[in-house]
């Protein structure tokens, strides 16, 4: 979805989008209706201010063992976006006051929505997702996953988590 400035009014104005063929859908699965939610106000015929959320659940591998995790994310955004030169003495004005907002200088007057949208989702997606914090991952020598099964090499040392390490290490 694009937005023009011209379409932009003066006042508040808030969207749930429906349509959401922006998710990054070729690298996140996500098995819940993703919410994208938006405000959107006219500052001067140069610059808008959006504010807003996306909330989606995804299917992330176990960092450990790749066991799909739900994981229930939400990422809040805020932006000014402008057609002004950058360093230009009044955009320091227009700019907003909390840390979150970033100010993007746009080339033309209009917000295109979905590459905003699909930035958040990914800048949302944690760096590290584990099954659960003990996640003992896979034995390293015959793959079995340490949570249900007991394998036969659990009692040799190349099991522990640390040989992973110096395996890396070593590379
Ligand atoms: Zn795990
Ligand atoms: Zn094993």
């Amino acid at each position: 979805m694009k937005l023009a400035f011209a379409e932009i009014s003066q006042e508040q104005s808030h969207y749930s989008l429906s349509e959401v063929s922006w998710f990054p859908a070729d690298e996140l699965v996500c098995c819940q209706p993703v919410l994208a939610e938006f405000e959107v106000c006219k500052k001067t015929n140069k610059t808008v201010h959006l504010k807003g959320v996306v909330r989606f659940t995804a299917l992330l591998a176990c960092d450990r063992c790749g066991v799909p995790v739900e994981s229930r994310i939400q990422e809040e955004f805020e932006y000014i976006l402008t057609l002004e030169e950058q360093n230009n003495p009044e955009m320091s004005e227009l700019e907003c006051s909390t840390e979150d907002c970033n100010t993007l200088y746009l080339k033309d007057p209009v917000i295109d929505l979905d590459m905003i949208f699909r930035e958040q989702v990914l800048l949302a997606v944690p760096v590290r997702t584990l099954c659960a914090e003990d996640c003992q991952g896979l034995c390293s020598v015959c793959g079995a996953l340490l949570k249900n099964e007991n394998c036969d090499c659990s009692t040799s040392s190349s099991n522990s988590p640390f040989a992973v390490l110096k395996r890396l290490r070593k590379a």
